[in-house]
């Protein structure tokens, strides 16, 4: 399995590189589980690219917002 260098989350508008380095909008870089903590856990949505726990890794507390 090939992963795209450049990955962009359709529903959070989100972009992954190299499958693994998230960068947000606003803010350092971060991984997929920050993302799914701060962005996807709330979008719900199946046309979301990071909705995969196998590729999201354990989601750390301070993934999240304080
Ligand atoms: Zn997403």
């Amino acid at each position: 399995m090939t992963i795209p260098a450049i990955e962009v989350c359709p529903v959070c508008g989100v972009t992954i590189e190299n499958g693994a380095k998230v960068v947000f909008s606003a803010g350092p870089a971060g991984n997929r589980a920050r993302l799914w903590a701060r962005v996807c856990n709330f979008a719900k949505n199946p046309d979301c690219i990071n909705q995969d726990e196998a590729s999201i890794g354990p989601v750390q507390s301070q993934d999240y917002y304080d």
